[in-house]
């Protein structure tokens, strides 16, 4: 079973009617680098840099942080790589430097803590165009609400490609530059950011979270955490039909990603890409190879007019039975 798990993460994501996915793997730390460049991922479809910054007392350097974002580049080869810049803030909190606030989660973190300490954003900036000429790298912004943060951020990738032309080492200027879509703003209005950035990735864990005004790491709440919300689904599809009406890329990068029955309904919602835990690969090509398309598109049409969540998860279990 173990043996025949393997070999179907290593199998192309194909449905039984033809229509291919794309499959990457998240990591968190580089040391998971080496087990998921070989765990039958197309690539890294979303790298959480985190683990530089949590738990220390000082900012990694700019060295530190090259070489750890090339280890992971250089193991996947010329598979993309896919790197989301500092998501500090909520959850995810350094030892010392910052505020406390009421509403962390609402308050001064990710992109906008990023913004702000633009030299502090700098310094991984030019770490990420270095390590970019080891391979396929892709730059990421996380909880993004307006076009300003892109356009900021793209101002800031000019001066650190002019620092690092001054220095006189190699780097990569023209790295594409995504964004997360995981708040409702930036999925309503997913349209305003389309000229200006070169791929979309949902995060469903952060999404939720917003949309249903429930704290996705309270246990009371856990019940009422749930991706198949009408509210959820539909705008999952918004952001799908906006990408595909602008030939860009839309990813799905959060948990819901790693979920079976989750995974079912974003492929009848139109995502072909998805990047989830390395250890899931296997199970998620599995649903993919079993299930035909035009049975996951009928089932995501019934669950987007679901009146409940229940209902949806209800309705796409049913479904997704006949199809396994
Ligand atoms: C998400 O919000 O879905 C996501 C992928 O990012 P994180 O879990 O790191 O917030
Ligand atoms: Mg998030």
């Amino acid at each position: 079973r173990v043996g025949e798990m393997r070999e179907i993460a290593h199998s192309e994501a194909i449905t039984p009617d033809g229509v291919r996915m794309v499959i990457r793997a998240n990591v968190d730390i580089p040391e998971e680098a080496e087990m998921s460049a070989t765990s039958g991922a197309d690539g890294v479809g979303l790298m959480r840099t985190e683990f530089l910054v949590v738990g220390r007392a000082t900012m990694p350097d700019e060295e530190e942080q090259y070489k750890a974002y090339k280890k992971v580049i250089q193991a996947f080869g010329t598979r993309p790589v896919i790197i989301r810049t500092f998501d500090v803030g909520g959850d995810k909190l350094p030892v010392g430097g910052f505020p406390s606030e009421a509403n962390p989660f609402l308050g001064w973190r990710a992109i906008r803590m990023c913004l702000d300490e633009s030299e502090l954003f700098k310094v991984q900036l030019r770490a990420l165009l270095r390590a970019g000429v080891h391979g396929d790298l892709r730059i990421m912004l996380p909880l993004v609400v307006t076009v300003d943060e892109v356009r900021e951020t793209r101002q800031l990738i000019d001066e650190a490609v002019a620092e690092l032309a001054a220095r006189r080492i190699p780097f990569r200027a023209d790295v594409p530059l995504g964004v997360m879509v995981e708040t409702p703003a930036a999925a309503i209005a997913s349209d305003t950011l389309v000229r200006d950035v070169d791929f979309f990735s949902i995060g469903s864990n952060d999404l939720v979270q917003y949309t249903l005004a429930v704290d996705r790491g309270n246990a009371n709440l856990a019940p009422r955490f749930t991706p198949f919300h009408p509210a959820v689904l539909r705008l999952i599809a918004q952001v799908q039909a906006t990408g595909a009406a602008h030939g860009i890329d839309v990813c799905v990068c959060g948990e819901m990603g790693s979920q079976p029955l989750a995974v079912f309904a974003l492929m009848g919602l139109g995502i072909r890409q998805l990047s989830v835990a390395p250890r899931a690969v296997g199970e998620v090509k599995r649903v993919i190879r079993s299930v035909r398309m035009s049975a996951a598109q009928d089932a995501a049409q019934a669950a987007l007019a679901a009146s409940t969540a229940r209902e949806a998860e209800t309705l796409l279990r049913r479904r997704l039975r006949t199809e396994l």
